[in-house]
């Protein structure tokens, strides 16, 4: 498929955009997946909590593109964390998937006050070994999070899956990041729709006969980050893989970078999360 694709320091490759089914119900995930699949996707970011890894599945089937060719991720979900429990938890996520293996399994968030998340790394190790998983990372770490899990195991998480868009870009944290070879993976990469109105955005899509979900699906990809946009509906899920004929310029980026809030943050804050 033509779409980039970002090296891991495990020697694996992600393709940089791929499709977000956080609030797809299972039943129709199996075609939203299958649609986004014809439509070039090769990359599909699930997780057990999402309750639609049945319908991924049937979708990734449907599609009927070899195996190999598809990058499936889903994430431990904190009630499951714990060494056996998150070992139980991939079991039963590959289940429901009918995979024999899925590309990539996060830790959902650190729960840092359940005190488990090194032990579910732990496992996610494990279930690397027993190739179960081929890659292993981590979604909603604080740096102190991150430095832990490498202090205690000596394994990398491959990436950090966190809340980046135009409004909170994580400045302090995708340097960290770049200091220790993980990379940064971008949930609510639209903000959940929010950002789809902002003027500066508006301004950027008109110049360049753009949508603004595009300009902010291509800031992201021009950032380095891997960026897992949602929709269900068809026209939409073509549009936003559809960021490769154009580039944005120092004008769009500066006034991009303007967005930046630290109030801007949309969902949970880590440290104190579930
Ligand atoms: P998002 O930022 O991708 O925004 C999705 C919403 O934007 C859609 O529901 C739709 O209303 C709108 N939209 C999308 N494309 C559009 C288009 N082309 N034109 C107009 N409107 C459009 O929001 P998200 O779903 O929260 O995040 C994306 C993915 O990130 C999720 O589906 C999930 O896979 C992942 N995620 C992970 C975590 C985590 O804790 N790890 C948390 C939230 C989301």
């Amino acid at each position: 498929s033509p779409q980039p694709r970002i090296a891991l320091a495990d020697g694996q490759q992600i393709p940089q955009v791929g499709l977000g089914v956080w609030q797809t119900p299972n039943d129709a995930a199996v075609d939203v997946v299958r649609t986004a699949l014809q439509h070039g996707y090769r990359h599909v970011d699930t997780a057990a909590v999402y309750g639609n890894e049945e319908g991924v599945g049937a979708g990734l089937r449907a599609a009927g593109l070899p195996r190999a060719e598809v990058f499936v991720t889903t994430k431990v979900w904190s009630e499951d964390q714990g060494f056996d429990r998150a070992l139980r938890a991939i079991d039963a996520s590959l289940q429901r998937l009918q995979l024999d293996a899925v590309d990539l399994c996060l830790i959902h968030w650190p729960a840092p006050h359940r005190g488990l998340f090194v032990d579910t790394w732990k496992a996610l190790v494990r279930a690397r070994e027993e190739g179960r998983v081929r890659s292993i990372g981590v979604s909603n770490f604080e740096v102190e999070h991150l430095d832990r899990i490498v202090g205690e195991t000596g394994v990398l998480p491959v990436l950090n899956q966190v809340e980046l868009h135009p409004r909170f870009q994580q400045r302090r944290l995708r340097e960290a990041h770049a200091e220790r070879g993980i990379r940064t993976e971008s949930w609510s990469p639209l903000g959940q729709g929010q950002l789809l109105s902002d003027p500066a955005i508006v301004r950027v899509a008109a110049i360049h006969r753009r949508t603004p979900a595009q300009v902010i699906i291509r800031w992201h990809v021009e950032s380095g980050l891997i960026v897992i946009p949602k929709s269900v509906t068809p026209s939409r899920i073509r549009e936003n893989l559809d960021v490769f004929g154009f580039t944005l310029d120092a004008e769009d980026l500066a006034a991009m970078a303007a967005l930046d809030d630290p109030g801007g943050r949309i969902g949970p804050d880590p440290m104190r999360a579930r």
